[in-house]
């Protein structure tokens, strides 16, 4: 549960950064309409390209898994921000109540531990087509079931809770600590002595893998700071 309300927490500070205050009502600091949903089948689209679903087309090629779980991962930041967006909407709770409840569902126990293994192509396909489905609800949408869903389309594409945590946080602090740094300026330095920024912080959780993420961010602008003297 630690995990999970941790990601939320992320989710949150990074919405507020990029859409402003007030995201969970659907709008962004620039009046523009925020949609979770679409966003969610839209990626759902992408995790289904992962497959050479296509029979005129590439008929043979192989499932790319690793776009597959990248994609999992972006849903994941859009089924969280449309959780808290419900939660706050609906008067359901804080984000602890979320963490709290999305702990206890069956379909997260599994989850959590699941082995890191992949179904086949065409259960993974169905499944991610009932998450579509779940989203474009307009008579009685779900969000818990939403959630359930997902947690068992994680487990079928190789994830299980400490996998999907470290891709997402990973994946989370890279980012800030990429705006922090002038990426949209453009002075942002990706190549670091050689590696890109990506390679160093898998390595430095590879040796501590307890660490927190505001750790996982100062350990990389140690090395940054260190190789690229401002
Ligand atoms: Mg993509
Ligand atoms: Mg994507």
């Amino acid at each position: 549960m630690d995990k999970i309300l941790l990601m939320l927490q992320l989710q949150a500070t990074l919405n507020d950064a990029t859409n402003g205050e007030d995201w969970r009502k659907g709008v962004t600091k620039n009046a523009k309409e925020i949609n979770w949903k679409r966003c969610i089948y839209m990626e759902c689209a992408e995790m289904i390209d992962s497959f050479a679903w296509k029979h005129w087309k590439n008929i043979d090629a192989a499932p790319d898994f690793a776009n597959l779980q990248i994609e999992v991962v972006d849903v994941w930041h859009f089924v969280m921000s449309l959780a808290m967006e419900e939660y706050d909407r609906h008067m359901l709770g804080t984000i602890e109540d979320i963490a709290l409840n999305v702990s206890q569902s069956e379909a997260y126990l599994g989850f959590e531990s699941a082995k890191e293994t992949f179904d086949t192509q065409s259960n993974i396909i169905a499944k991610v087509e009932d998450v579509m489905f779940i989203a474009l609800d307009k008579e009685k949408f779900d969000i818990e079931k939403l959630i359930g869903e997902f947690f068992i389309l994680a487990a079928m594409s190789g994830l299980n809770l400490e996998s999907l945590y470290r891709l997402y946080v990973g994946k989370n602090i890279l980012n800030r600590f990429r705006q922090d740094n002038g990426y949209k300026e453009g002075t942002y330095q990706k190549t670091w002595d050689g590696e890109e920024d990506n390679v160093v912080m898998k390595r430095i959780w590879e040796e501590n893998g307890d660490i927190k993420p505001d750790m996982l961010y100062k350990e990389m602008a140690k090395i940054y700071f260190a190789l690229h003297k401002s």
